[in-house]
């Protein structure tokens, strides 16, 4: 029997699948991808034959049937999912019923649309003396987010967040974090569809964004990114410092760990 494959499909350029996951792309006999994030471009990748299945239209038992129903048969499967599988992929039902039924799984890793989203805004999120944390989150929808996990108080740390799944309430979203501790004109920027031919980037301040990505019509595929790293005067990195001595280079000056 297979070992079936759960594979990130990275956000959107099918450039940026990993080669391992594209090669199991090639070679699946079976695909059940996630329609409703998925470039269906990277569908492009299977071979004549393969059976591709949507599963923005399936419950969860229909997905694993289909799994349990080609793994029998020999076939060998891939279930593709948006970026990195393991940031709101809703992998572990899968995985938990895939253990039950005795059927062998792996995971690869995807390039995640947060990470793609620094890449469209050419932003590095860790900076020194600035933010040393990114907070990955959400703003509670139809999935509750636990109480303590709250956006008002994750704000407190004034750190570099990413918030997923809540561009369609993004004046909320801002509210909540200005009444937690950013100050609103906290630098924001959206990017939707990061690395999709179609991508878009808006910038502002928490005060302003909201209006500015209405105006754009962006509703959903976006990233919410707040934090003063996106704007500021911050202290060079101490790894390319010329006095700095590391493991890997003597620097000019006192050794420093
Ligand atoms: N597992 C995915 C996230 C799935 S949840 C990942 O690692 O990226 C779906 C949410 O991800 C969307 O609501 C949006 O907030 C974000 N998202 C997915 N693809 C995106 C993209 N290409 N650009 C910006 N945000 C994206």
């Amino acid at each position: 029997m297979h070992t079936v494959h759960i594979v990130g499909a990275g956000p959107g350029d099918p450039e940026l699948i990993t080669v391992k996951g594209q090669r199991l792309l090639q070679q699946a006999d079976v695909i059940i991808y996630a329609g409703s994030l998925v470039n269906p471009a990277l569908l492009d990748y299977a071979k004549p034959g393969c059976q591709i299945h949507n599963s923005a239209s399936m419950t969860l038992d229909e997905v694993i049937h289909t799994i349990e129903k080609a793994v029998k048969k020999g076939f060998s499967v891939v279930r593709l999912h948006t970026g990195d599988p393991a940031i709101y992929g809703a992998i572990q039902e899968q995985m938990d019923a895939l253990k039950k039924l005795a059927i062998d799984f792996d995971v690869v890793p995807g390039v995640s649309s947060f990470l793609a989203s620094a890449a469209a805004l050419r932003q590095e999120y860790t900076l020194p003396e600035i933010s040393q944390t990114v907070i990955i989150t959400r703003n509670a929808g139809r999935t509750p987010v636990p109480e303590k996990e709250s956006l008002k108080s994750l704000a407190v740390h004034k750190a570099t967040m990413c918030i997923f799944l809540s561009v369609h309430m993004l004046d909320k979203v801002a509210e909540e974090l200005i009444a937690g501790g950013y100050s609103s004109d906290t630098p924001a920027a959206v990017v939707q569809k990061a690395s999709w031919p179609e991508q878009k980037v808006v910038r502002g301040q928490l005060k302003t964004i909201a209006e500015k990505v209405k105006e754009q019509s962006i509703d959903k595929t976006a990233m919410i990114i707040v934090g003063d790293c996106l704007e500021s005067d911050y202290a060079l990195s101490r790894l390319y410092a010329p006095e700095f001595t590391h493991m890997y280079r003597k620097g000019t000056g006192a050794e420093e760990k």
